[in-house]
């Protein structure tokens, strides 16, 4: 097979679509940020028609996507007062800020989250306290995930790190043996952290989404996709694949 690609666009009612053709064996609809722009990769053989189908298929779901960038886009507009909304491992928290000689952050009572800092510190050194404390929280507990799940999946990470990424939740290089995990997950329920811990450990049996790994996820995590759906709901995913 070729690994010539070709693109080309199409408009289906409003939306801007972008073809690309390429040697690849499934159709991947992504919705990319910032703009919510609309990309379909598929395999050469695939018509147009077919690729049209698809996107009216997936319609409300793209909506929804482009919406989430919306307001990805508001919030990133965070300032880090008083009164915010935060989240942590899935729950609403409302920040409080608090001066303080020694930056630090706990859970208080009443669903706050209050950070303690210096009263001059600015909104970028208030959100730098803020990921450092996600951070350290996500890090706490990716050790007890991996004795969990590496015996399960019979692999082993060689490191499981932690960084922010802008379209990924997670990432496993197979080469190394490396796991990467975003630090956005800090802010969603748990059972998503577990679904992509678990999902970038079966990659170090298999590099792409194909068959068996479907049938690892199955095995290992029978309510994967239900933890997916819930991570779905999140500005982040924006991609989607059809097998
Ligand atoms: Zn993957």
């Amino acid at each position: 097979m070729s690994n010539a690609s070709t693109d080309t666009r199409i408009r289906i009612g409003g939306l801007a679509v972008q073809i690309h053709r390429k040697a690849i064996k499934n159709l991947h609809l992504a919705v990319l940020p910032p703009d919510g722009k609309v990309r379909v990769s598929v395999p050469a053989h695939i018509t147009t028609e077919a690729v049209r189908l698809a996107v009216i298929d997936k319609l409300g779901w793209i909506k929804r996507q482009q919406k989430a960038f919306q307001e990805q886009a508001r919030q990133a507009e965070r300032r880090y007062v008083s009164g915010e909304t935060h989240y942590f491992f899935g729950r609403a928290y409302r920040l409080k800020v608090q001066d303080s000689g020694k930056t630090h952050i706990s859970i208080g009572a009443g669903n706050r989250l209050v950070l303690s800092i210096r009263s001059n510190a600015d909104a970028p050194a208030r959100e730098r306290a803020m990921e450092r404390w996600y951070r350290e929280q996500l890090k706490a507990r990716v050790p007890a995930l991996l004795e969990k799940w590496q015996p399960k999946v019979g692999k082993q990470a060689t490191c499981c790190g932690i960084k922010k990424m802008k379209t990924k939740w997670g990432s496993c290089n197979t080469d190394t043996g490396s796991i990467w995990l975003n630090l956005e997950l800090a802010k969603k329920p748990v059972p998503c952290l577990d679904y992509i811990l678990v999902h970038e450990l079966v990659h170090l049996h298999e590099r792409t989404h194909n068959e068996q790994f479907r049938g690892w996820m199955d095995r290992l995590m029978p309510d994967w996709s239900e933890r997916r759906r819930l991570l779905n709901q999140s500005p982040l995913s924006h991609e989607y694949w059809q097998y």
